[in-house]
């Protein structure tokens, strides 16, 4: 008996717009701007979803709940990351680990993450510390840095039993 082991990696950005619900990393995050999407636009959970995808090479976030679709209009996005949990684990997989970063020059992350690595672990069903969420700003350099969006990447480890 042997253990498969499959990485996989994502990456997402959106534009945030003056008014907006701030949604991140399943919280929602007090701010004067939020990020602009059919769903709630959580960049975070966003790239999650599409790196455990991508390891289980299950296409992208986008195929599997089409942003055309009115059924996924304003959607929480952590049901969409509760259905790509199910369908990794019909797959077979378990996640091993996640490691993400934020960027985004304002507001500042770091306060929101231990609240983000609770309510994400809880929505896919795995340990606290199997969730690393960091953060970091761009210098005020490009999109990030001029405030005008919001940017993340994951990676995950995804295994399962080989028969
Ligand atoms: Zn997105």
């Amino acid at each position: 008996m042997s253990f498969n082991i499959r990485t996989g990696f994502g990456y997402d950005v959106h534009q945030l717009k003056e008014g907006l619900d701030f949604w991140l990393g399943g919280i929602k995050i007090p701010h004067t701007h939020g990020a602009l999407g059919h769903s709630d636009a959580d960049v975070l959970i966003h790239v999650i979803c599409d790196a455990l995808l991508g390891a289980a090479n299950l296409r992208d976030i986008g195929y599997h709940f089409s942003d055309k679709d009115p059924k996924y209009k304003g959607i929480d996005s952590k049901i969409l990351l509760r259905e790509v949990m199910n369908l990794i684990r019909e797959k077979g997989y378990e996640v091993g680990n996640i490691d993400s970063t934020v960027c985004l020059q304002e507001p500042k992350v770091n306060p929101h993450i231990p609240a983000m690595k609770t309510c994400l672990a809880e929505v896919m069903g795995i340990p606290e510390d199997d969730v690393s969420i960091k953060a970091t700003t761009t210098e005020q350099l490009g999109f990030v840095g001029k405030k005008e969006g919001v940017a993340a990447y994951a990676t995950v480890l995804i295994h399962r039993q080989a028969q």
